[in-house]
């Protein structure tokens, strides 16, 4: 006999890849890059990369080189960016492996030297800041950049294959700052091809640009949170941007109990029950990653919702049943699943946390900790 795990985030990888297809569809013909840093925003960065590349993504992106170097030791070759940098960063291990490696100023002589240990060229995207304040080459020095990276091109130390920028404000697809940013990366690709650089791939565009602007499409749109099914826009849901949420967090009722009113509940007796009710104790707290401040929020038992009531533990919360009808008879909940955010049919969903914890959505799923189990389902196959 096995048993479930107690507290489980299900991957199902049939919505990872619906959500690719369509975010490819929408780019076309510019192409798709999976971002899967910080462990596919805590759904896994292999198995998602994978279903990514089945589904027609051609390019993964991560923050960190040591994110490249994951993925390619589970055998995956397919071309990958990695665009954040310090100066403890392994070069020379991204270049052996065939990772191409993001640059906005300071890092280009730290690649070529270690190209240069390797006799092997570096594969780099140049990185312009279009207005987003932090890497990237401020515009007044991107003539430079380009005139540095060429000299080491003709010493076969570099080849510059990319020029990206990141977008600030594409989720408030109102503003007009990503008409300026949209501006000011065609400019700096403009700078760059008549100094004679041949580029493979311009890109610029993350899920609500890819989403909400085409003009900011270019050859390439590095999509994160649209692919694991999640809305980057504040009043537009999963559903209405057919995308499918791709993570489900469930576990086991601990305890269920009737309580009198007046009963406080948790840490403080910050919550004090206004009349008998039941209690159910969710094994879930902050050491499993969802946020403390997020008292409030829905958790589902049998798809019903219930409110998170007293402060939230390291270990565990607890829902008030007023609604269920079961107080007074032998019935409990004990043992019942409870869903704590999932594809919103039935269930609570990431956005409702991130609205009871004043935070988005991309936080909810990748700060789930390793003592939650992940496990991959796939709905396209009958179990
Ligand atoms: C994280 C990241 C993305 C993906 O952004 P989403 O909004 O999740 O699509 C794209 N590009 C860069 C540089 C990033 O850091």
């Amino acid at each position: 006999m096995s048993f479930p795990a107690e507290r489980r985030v299900e991957i199902d990888l049939a919505a990872i890849r619906h959500n690719v297809r369509h975010i490819i569809d929408v780019a076309s013909p510019a192409r798709v890059m999976a971002v899967v840093k910080a462990d596919a925003y805590g759904h896994g960065a292999v198995p998602v990369a994978k279903a990514a590349l089945e589904a027609g993504a051609v390019w993964l992106g991560v923050a960190h080189i040591s994110e490249a170097i994951e993925l390619r030791k589970a055998g995956i070759d397919a071309p990958i960016l990695a665009w954040l940098h310090t100066k403890d960063s392994d070069f020379s291990a991204a270049i052996e492996l065939g990772v191409d490696l993001g640059v906005s100023g300071w890092e280009l002589a730290h690649v070529v030297a270690a190209a240069r240990g390797l006799e092997r060229p570096a594969r780099v995207h140049l990185k312009v800041d279009t207005g987003l304040g932090r890497n990237g080459c401020p515009p007044e020095q991107w003539d430079g950049l380009i005139g540095r990276a060429l000299e080491q091109q003709e010493d076969g130390l570099l080849r510059v294959v990319g020029v990206f920028s990141h977008l600030a404000v594409a989720d408030e697809p109102h503003r007009d700052e990503t008409d300026e940013q949209i501006e000011r990366f065609r400019e700096a690709v403009a700078v760059a091809e008549d100094q004679g650089v041949d580029l493979e791939v311009r890109h610029l565009a993350n899920t609500p640009g890819t989403l909400s602007r085409p003009d900011s499409h270019f050859d390439l749109v590095r999509i994160g949170i649209g692919m694991y099914g999640l809305s980057p826009f504040e009043g537009q849901t999963s559903a209405e941007l057919g995308l499918r949420p791709a993570m489900t967090f469930r576990t086991t009722i601990a305890n269920c109990k009737e309580v009198p009113a007046g009963q406080g509940v948790s840490y403080g007796l910050a919550y004090r029950t206004g009349e008998a009710t039941t209690l159910a104790l969710i094994p879930v707290g902050y050491g499993d990653g969802v946020p403390r401040v997020a008292t409030g929020a829905p958790v589902s038992v049998n798809g019903r919702s219930y409110p998170v009531v007293g402060r939230i533990a390291m270990d565990q919360m607890v829902i008030d049943l007023k609604a269920t009808g079961i107080a007074g008879t032998d019935k409990t909940l004990l043992g019942c699943e409870a869903v704590i955010f999932g594809d919103g049919n039935g269930t609570p969903t990431a956005d409702d946390w991130a609205q009871a914890s004043g935070s988005i959505n991309y936080e909810i799923v990748t700060r789930i900790s390793p003592r939650v189990v992940r496990s991959y389902v796939d709905s396209d196959v009958a179990p």
